[in-house]
């Protein structure tokens, strides 16, 4: 038998910590979170590995230090309203559940969404909620949010998801000219109609297919 704890607090020092990730609240969330029971049941002695998994349907699980460096990038004090596009198995959005008071996530393969609704809702993590759609046109009804993250690489910033960004709040997002590489970016809304934008590192995740993504068969823009 594993001991998992061992383990998630030895990816905690030598993945995360190691590499320049300090902020205390995402360090706890991370400790907290049981990778574990995210990953499918094969692949389960390798959720603590310094990689993406697969998790069916073509998607993945994100490596973990790239998960904590995009939550340290949102800035987060605690109590927040969070948007997060691309729940896969719902990882991210757990560690996101341990720092805000409220996470919105959507997911677009309807199977996928459902399954990470019954697993956050078995772990108990009552102040999330899964969306099945399309989330690159962001979830008007609750925002603005305080902070966003998209964790599905696209074209450029949906501009939907700029404009339900609170004054003040950040949004990180893997951008770039390639379905398979991407820049992880992040964008402060400075004032109503201002933005700044800063690179963050290279990274490499899924596509983002959706009204203000990637079209499905790879075209670009995404209509
Ligand atoms: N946040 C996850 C990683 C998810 S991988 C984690 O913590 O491990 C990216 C996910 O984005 C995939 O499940 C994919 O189906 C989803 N996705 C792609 N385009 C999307 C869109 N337009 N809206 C919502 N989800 C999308």
């Amino acid at each position: 038998m594993m001991d998992y704890q061992i383990l998630r607090q030895r990816m905690v020092e030598e993945q995360i910590r190691s590499r320049g990730v300090s902020d205390p609240l995402v360090l706890a969330a991370m400790a907290a979170i049981e990778r574990e029971k995210f990953v499918p049941p094969e692949y389960a002695a390798q959720a603590y590995a310094d990689c993406a998994l697969p998790i069916g349907l073509g998607q993945t699980i994100s490596q973990p230090y790239i998960v904590a460096y995009m939550i340290e990038g949102l800035g987060l004090k605690g109590g927040e309203s969070i948007l997060e596009i691309g729940t896969g198995c719902g990882y991210a959005a757990a560690v996101l559940g341990q720092i805000a008071q409220k996470v919105i996530t959507i997911e677009c393969v309807a199977e996928l969404a459902e399954e990470a609704r019954n697993r956050l809702m078995a772990l108990g993590c009552k102040n999330i909620e899964v969306i099945t759609g399309d989330g690159t046109t962001g979830n008007p009804e609750n925002a603005p949010f305080d902070a966003i993250v998209v964790t599905a690489g696209g074209p450029e910033i949906p501009p939907s998801l700029r404009d339900q960004l609170k004054i003040g709040g950040h949004l990180v997002m893997p951008v770039g000219g390639f379905q398979t590489f991407q820049e992880l970016v992040r964008v402060t809304r400075t004032g109503e109609d201002e933005f700044t934008r800063e690179l963050m590192c290279d990274v490499q995740f899924v596509p983002l297919i959706g009204a203000e993504g990637w079209h499905k068969s790879g075209r670009r823009p995404g209509r």
